[in-house]
């Protein structure tokens, strides 16, 4: 299981970059986690769009969805999941003719070709989902937007990597780089830190703490 970053930016993206965006390619489909922006542009890089089974959105914060927006002009009919809150934003994204939108809820379970994804609800302040990605009996999980709960840690748990958001400082709705280690130590499981800030830089506590950081392009075996 082969994990493109595509974006990696929280918040808005650096020059040349896009935010959160992840191109995940298995053995039996290839689906995108998450539509940043930038990362409409980003993506064609890696993958001709219409080889995409579906898109999976964690959650609707600018930083994770509005290029599912200008999706809509690309030919061809996409299938999206994402959660049904805020309203305002699920009105845009359904809004389309080209849209295939579909609602993930806590627990849902959602099967592209022989890949599985399971959501559990985040501390965040929208509506968000960590996912869990399984194909051949093993797991990835991509925390999206959250804060350290023991939740988190259960649902991470059994998996092979998590693909974590501990890069920015203390006092936002993410983890830090040490509440990333904490996830990763009682998890029992390796974590890849993703979703940088533009204003702040996490690299030298990453390092420190010996928390590799995706980068842009650069593919990342969860398996
Ligand atoms: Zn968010």
């Amino acid at each position: 299981m082969e994990i493109i970053p595509v974006g990696i930016y929280g918040a808005y993206p650096a020059p040349g970059c896009a935010s959160a965006c992840y191109l995940v390619k298995g053995e039996s489909a290839t689906v995108v986690l998450d539509m940043g922006s930038g990362s409409l542009s980003m993506l064609q890089k890696y993958i001709n769009l219409s080889e995409v089974d579906a898109f999976i959105l964690s959650h609707l914060h600018y930083d994770h969805f509005c290029d599912a927006l200008p999706l809509a002009y690309y030919p061809g009919k996409h299938i999206i999941y994402c959660p049904a809150t805020p309203s305002d934003c699920f009105t845009l994204l359904k809004g389309s003719a080209s849209h295939d939108v579909r609602v993930i809820n806590e627990g849902a379970v959602v099967t592209v070709g022989k890949i599985r994804f399971e959501f559990s609800k985040t501390i965040h302040p929208v509506e968000t989902y960590a996912i869990r990605v399984t194909e051949n009996e093993k797991s990835f999980v991509y925390t999206a937007d959250a804060m350290l709960s023991d939740k988190l840690i259960d649902f991470c748990r059994g998996s092979e990597l998590i693909l974590t958001d501990c890069s920015f400082p203390a006092g936002t709705p993410h983890m830090t780089a040490e509440q990333g280690a904490e996830l990763s130590e009682k998890a029992g499981v390796r974590i890849v830190a993703i979703h940088f800030s533009p204003v702040y830089d996490a690299g030298p506590v990453l390092s420190r703490l010996g928390i590799p950081a995706v980068k842009q392009g650069e593919a990342v075996k969860a398996w």
